[in-house]
């Protein structure tokens, strides 16, 4: 297939109609390259209006770099215990202290060293690069593919790591530096967002740049981008178990790498696993045993399948750590997989 090229005047075309669109954002108001990187981590499979309250929380309790790195990871987990995908967390505070130990705790500006950076790949080096500094850097998500694909009507499957390089290189060869290339960053994006929409049909009326629009010209925009069927996620049955005692409950911290690694959770188990067996090397009475909630939580490659089992036990089992309903929302991060069962800590402590 032929190389995919773009009009120059995409960039006046998006850049000015940016300019009249953008919406009030808190992280828009002062565009400073740590606030722009809190936030285009925060933004990472996270829609806007779920991150403003994060955001606003976050830049309020740790307003700069060395903040980060002083914040224990426990206090970080719950400043983010709802936007999921812990691992970001932990991430930014690795190159918190990078930043700190070889930039002199400020974020430098130049690509392949944020790029360096724990948690910044491609998009955010992208992003940071053009709105906080100013270079010529694209950044290029899923909302940008799908833009470029139809500006140029060009059929590459998406889901190849060359498509993405190829896009990268023909933005490059258009894009401004200094405030041009933040407006021109976020002028895609938003179009991306709010017009050259993913699901169904784009709203081509009122796009800046459809004179420009191959696809929109052949009458097909829908066509594009050409992406390969994904893999079926993976489905994994649990129990998970609500052992209480003496008006507090089991919980225990996750292993400190893979999925939600070093959060709390309920104690559980596969479903291939006989509950009153597991119930019993904590000493519980399988007879005592109450159906709880039943929830299912989606990731990125997996589905958590999940039945609740209620039982109260006679001792607290040493293996756990025992807490009340109030502590377990306040303090501990529990991720939000576990949201039916954290829903029953709110009913009791509202009990
Ligand atoms: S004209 Fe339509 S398809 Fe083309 S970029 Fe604009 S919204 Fe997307």
């Amino acid at each position: 297939m032929q190389n995919i090229s773009l009009p120059r005047e995409v960039v006046p075309g998006l850049s000015d109609w940016y300019r009249t669109v953008s919406r009030d954002l808190p992280w828009r108001r002062d565009p400073s390259p740590y606030g722009v990187w809190i936030s285009e981590i925060m933004l990472q499979q996270t829609r806007i209006e779920a991150v403003i309250p994060y955001y606003n929380r976050f830049m309020a309790e740790l307003p700069g770099v060395e903040d980060l790195t002083a914040c224990n990871d426990d206090r970080l987990m719950k400043l983010w215990q709802g936007l999921g995908y812990y691992s970001r967390a932990r991430n930014l505070k690795k190159a918190a202290v990078t930043i700190v130990k070889d930039y002199g705790g400020v974020l430098p500006a130049d690509y392949d060293a944020l790029r360096g950076l724990s948690g910044i790949g491609d998009y955010t080096a992208g992003a940071i690069g053009s709105i906080a500094f100013g270079l010529p850097t694209p950044a290029v998500d899923g909302n940008v593919m799908r833009v470029v694909t139809r500006i140029a009507a060009w059929g590459e499957d998406i889901t190849k790591p060359q498509t993405k390089r190829d896009i990268t290189q023909a933005l490059r060869e258009i894009y401004p530096t200094g405030d041009g290339a933040s407006l021109f960053t976020q002028g895609l994006m938003e179009l991306g967002e709010a017009v050259c929409i993913p699901n169904g049909t784009p709203k081509c009326a009122e796009c800046p740049i459809s004179h420009l629009c191959l696809a929109y010209g052949q009458g097909n925009p829908t066509d594009y981008p050409v992406k390969s069927p994904k893999k079926a996620r993976r489905v994994e049955e649990k129990w998970v178990f609500l052992l209480s005692c003496r008006g507090k409950y089991a919980i225990r911290k996750r292993p400190e790498s893979g999925l939600l690694a070093a959060l709390w959770e309920f104690p559980n188990a596969p479903k291939e696993e006989i509950p009153a067996e597991i119930l019993t090397k904590w000493g519980g009475d399988p007879n005592a045993m109450a159906k709880g909630p039943e929830g299912v939580h989606i990731f990125t490659h997996v589905e958590w399948h999940m039945t609740g089992l209620r039982v109260e036990l006679s001792e607290q089992h040493p293996d756990f750590t025992w807490a009340t309903p109030a502590e377990i929302l306040d303090i501990y991060a529990v991720p939000t997989a576990f949201k039916v069962f954290l829903k029953e800590m709110e009913k009791e402590r509202t009990e």
